[in-house]
C-alpha cells in the first residue's frame, strides 16, 4: 500500500493540475470567447517576468480578410501600472486582451507584443499564461466549497491564506455569513452568489495565483454603490504593484486607471488620464459626457478627480 501512496498521490496532483487548467481555460474562453489556435515554437523559451512591462508595438490584426480588427496600436503598459481601454462595442478592446494571452499569434509584419522585452510568440504559452491572472466578467465557479473555489488559485493553498485572500478582496466579511462560513458549497447545490461576489472570489483566487500582469474585463451589469465600492477596494488591492490592462465600462474604474486608451475602430485615437482626455473635449470627453447623461450614475470618477 505505501508503495501505491507515491503514484497515486503523483496522480491526484496531476488531476489536480490537468483540472485546474481547464478550469482556466473554461474561465477564459467564457471571457475571450474564443478557441486557443496557437502552437509553442520548437524553440520556445520559458517567459522571464522582472518588471511585467507590457509593450504593443504597431500590432495590427484581422480575424478574417474583410474586416481589421486592430490597427498599427502602439503602448505600453510600464510595470506596476493600470491602463484601461475604452471605446465603443466592436472597438478591439477584447481583442487586445486575446493577443495578449496570445489566443491568436500575430502575422508576420504585424507587429509584435512584448513582455519585459521577450516576443510573446517565442515563449510557451504555460509561461505566458502562468504570468497571466484574468479576472473576467463572469467567473465559473465549482459547486463546491467557498474555500476551494478561492484556493484554486495556489496549489497547497493554507486555509490561512484563503481567508487573507477573501479579505483582501473584501469577500471575508459575506463568508462568515454563510451557513457553514468557508465550508459553505456555492452554486446550484449551495448558497447563490450575486455577479459581484464571484467577481471577488475571482479576485481572491488571482490574489493567490500571484500574477505580475492582470487581464480584467470588468462586469457591464450596474451594481449597487457599496458593491461597487467593495469590488474597486479589492480591484485596488489585486492590482497593486503588477502591471493590468482592463477593459472598463463603469466609471470608477476609468477613474483610478493611470493611463486610459480610447479605442475606435481598431485604432487608438486618444490617450492619457482622465483629465487629459476630458481636457481634449475630444471622443472620450463626448463618451464620458453620454455616460453621465444615460446611465444616471454618481459620476465618483468626476468627483475624485474634480470634473463635473
Ligand atoms: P465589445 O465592447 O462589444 O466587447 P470590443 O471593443 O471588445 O467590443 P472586439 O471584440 O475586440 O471589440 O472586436 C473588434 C473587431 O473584431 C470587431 O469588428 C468584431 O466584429 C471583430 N471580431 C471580434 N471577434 C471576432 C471573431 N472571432 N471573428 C471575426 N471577427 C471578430
Amino acid at each position: 500500500l505505501a508503495q501505491l501512496y507515491g503514484p497515486l498521490n503523483q496522480l491526484g496532483f496531476m488531476y489536480r493540475t490537468i483540472n485546474q487548467s481547464l478550469v482556466d481555460t473554461e474561465k477564459l474562453l467564457q471571457l475571450l470567447n474564443e478557441p486557443t489556435e496557437v502552437n509553442d515554437r520548437d524553440n520556445a523559451t520559458t517567459l522571464v517576468v522582472e518588471d511585467g512591462e507590457i509593450e504593443f508595438d504597431n500590432v495590427s490584426f484581422s480575424y478574417d480578410k474583410r474586416t481589421t480588427a486592430l490597427h498599427g496600436v502602439s503602448f505600453k503598459v510600464p510595470k506596476g501600472s493600470s491602463v484601461a481601454l475604452v471605446g465603443e462595442s466592436g472597438a478591439g478592446k477584447s481583442t487586445i486582451l486575446r493577443l495578449l494571452y496570445r489566443f491568436y499569434d500575430l502575422p508576420e509584419g504585424g507587429g509584435r507584443i512584448l513582455i519585459d522585452g521577450q516576443d510573446i510568440r517565442d515563449v510557451t504559452q504555460k509561461s505566458l499564461r502562468s504570468a497571466i491572472g484574468v479576472v473576467p466578467q463572469d467567473s465559473v465557479l465549482f459547486n463546491t466549497s467557498i474555500a476551494y473555489n478561492i484556493g484554486y488559485g495556489k496549489f497547497g493553498a493554507s486555509p490561512e491564506e484563503i481567508e487573507e485572500a477573501a479579505k483582501s478582496a473584501q469577500m471575508h466579511e459575506r463568508i462568515v455569513t454563510f451557513p457553514d462560513g468557508y465550508n459553505t458549497k456555492v452554486g446550484e447545490r449551495g448558497v447563490r452568489l450575486s455577479g459581484g461576489e464571484k467577481q471577488r472570489v475571482a479576485i481572491a483566487r488571482t490574489l493567490l495565483k500571484n500574477p505580475p500582469i492582470l487581464l480584467l474585463d470588468e462586469a457591464t451589469s450596474a451594481l449597487d454603490t457599496s458593491t461597487e465600492k467593495d469590488i474597486q477596494k479589492a480591484l485596488q488591492n489585486l492590482q497593486q504593484g503588477r502591471s493590468s490592462l482592463s477593459i472598463a465600462h463603469r466609471l470608477s474604474t476609468i477613474a483610478s486607471a493611470d493611463v486610459i486608451l480610447v479605442l475606435k475602430d481598431g485604432q487608438i485615437v486618444e490617450q492619457g488620464s482622465h483629465a487629459e482626455l476630458l481636457a481634449l473635449d475630444g471622443v472620450f470627453a463626448s463618451m464620458w459626457a453620454n455616460q453621465i447623461t444615460t446611465s444616471g450614475d454618481e459620476p465618483l470618477a468626476g468627483k475624485a478627480l474634480d470634473v463635473p
